[in-house]
Order: C-alpha cells, then structure tokens, then sequence
C-alpha cells in the first residue's frame, strides 16, 4: 500500500505522515530531507546556487541516506549526521534552487521509486508525490492550512530548537518557497484525484484520524 501526502511547507504533512506511517506499522519517507540534504551540501561546497550544472554535480556524488522512524528523520550525507543541519532557514531557502533543477528532481524520483519498490508499502511526504513519483499510489492526500497559520507552526518549531526566528522573516520565506515550488511543473501539483484536507483549525491528532477514515472507507484498512 502506498499513501502519499504532498502540500506546501508548514501545512502539517510532516508530521501527519509520520504518525500515520506508525499508527499503520508501516515506513515513512520524508522527500524533502533529500533535496534539503543537497542544499546543504551545496552550500559546504560554496558553489553558486544558480550554477545548475554544479548543483546536479552535487546531487550525483551525494550519498544521502534516510531513516525515517515514527519520531524522528535521521539523515546521513556522505556518512555524516545532517539531521539537524538541514533544517536551517538558510537551507530551507537553499532548497528552492536545488528543487527546480530538472535533473535532481530526476535523480531523486528514481532514488524513491526505488525505496517504494524495495519497501512495497509506505506512507510518502512532499510536493510531488501523488503527481509524478507514485501515480498508483492506493490512496493520495493534498495537505493545506492558510500561510498564517504555516508561518507560525515554523516559527514555533524553530523557536523549540532553539534558533533565532523572526514570524515576519518566516513569512517571506514561505512566501518565497511557495512561489517558487509553484512556479515548477511538478512540485505542488495537486493530483485530481487527491484528497484535499485544509489543516488551519485542526490539530494533528484530528487530521490523522481524517487519514485513517478515509484510508478505511477505501477498504484499505482491516
Ligand atoms: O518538505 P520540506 O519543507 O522539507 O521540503 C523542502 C523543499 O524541498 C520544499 O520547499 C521544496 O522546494 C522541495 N521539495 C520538492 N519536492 C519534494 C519534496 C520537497 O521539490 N517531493
């Protein structure tokens, strides 16, 4: 069974996913951890980030591996724990440069078919998964809260790892990646089929039981 869950940054998909994944005793794939992964070695590399060859370059050498567990994303990049490094806002913002890179959107679409695959059954977060990685997927799902509302889930999170954040900056950071990732064929495409939950009033223990209702109409669910 494959369940994907797309929708732009702070709408709640990460951690829905997450809880859901274990909720369903199944594997969680966090997408985005990879294209931050590369962002982040772009910017150790200090290349220019509108250099695309170079960024690809990047994104080939990149050995990036995932484990996504029911409360936590551990990512390692070339044998070296980023999990924390990858959540700065200057990756974050490093990150829309490296996702409208048509190449790395290939390399990274193959690495997870091929998780799916190997897996057989899981629950996948991004911007394109129901789109363009798994068409087939059993049952699709589209996350969206008002920009508001997404702002400040960042800035609380941020706030809670002790980082400097400032809600007007968190803003135009959004602003900025939601233009950027819609301005793309690809990412935040949503698929017609997709199930559209908007998650600005309600709290993550209500939107996964939405996810388990309808996973359960499907009959997907014993
Ligand atoms: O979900 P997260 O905020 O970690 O994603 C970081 C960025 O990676 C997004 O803003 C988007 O530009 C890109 N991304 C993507 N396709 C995915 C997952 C993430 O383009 N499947």
């Amino acid at each position: 069974m494959i369940i994907s869950i797309d929708g732009p940054a702070g709408s709640g998909k990460s951690t829905a996913a997450r809880k859901l994944a274990a909720k369903l005793g199944i594997p969680y794939l966090d997408t985005g951890a990879m294209y931050r992964a590369i962002a982040l070695a772009a910017l150790e590399a200090a290349i220019r980030l509108k250099d695309e060859a170079a960024l690809v370059e990047i994104a080939r050498k990149a050995d990036i591996s995932l484990d996504c567990g029911p409360t936590h994303t551990r990512v390692t990049l070339d044998g070296r724990d980023v999990s924390e490094a990858i959540r700065s806002m200057a990756v974050s913002q490093a990150t829309s440069y490296v996702a409208r890179v048509q190449a790395i959107r290939d390399i990274l679409v193959e690495k997870q078919r091929a998780i799916g695959k190997r897996l057989g059954a899981l629950v996948t977060e991004g911007r394109d998964q129901g789109s363009v990685v798994f068409p087939d997927a059993d049952v699709k799902f589209f996350l969206d809260a008002a920009i508001e509302k997404r702002a400040m889930r960042r800035y609380q999170e941020l706030m809670a790892d002790g980082e400097e954040a400032s809600f007007e900056l968190i803003m135009e950071n959004l602003q900025e990646r939601d233009g950027n990732d819609r301005k793309q064929w690809a990412p935040l495409l949503e698929p017609q089929t997709a199930i559209h939950i908007d998650t600005t009033d309600s709290n993550i223990h209500d939107v996964v039981e939405k996810l388990l209702e309808e996973i359960r109409r499907r009959g997907l669910l014993p």
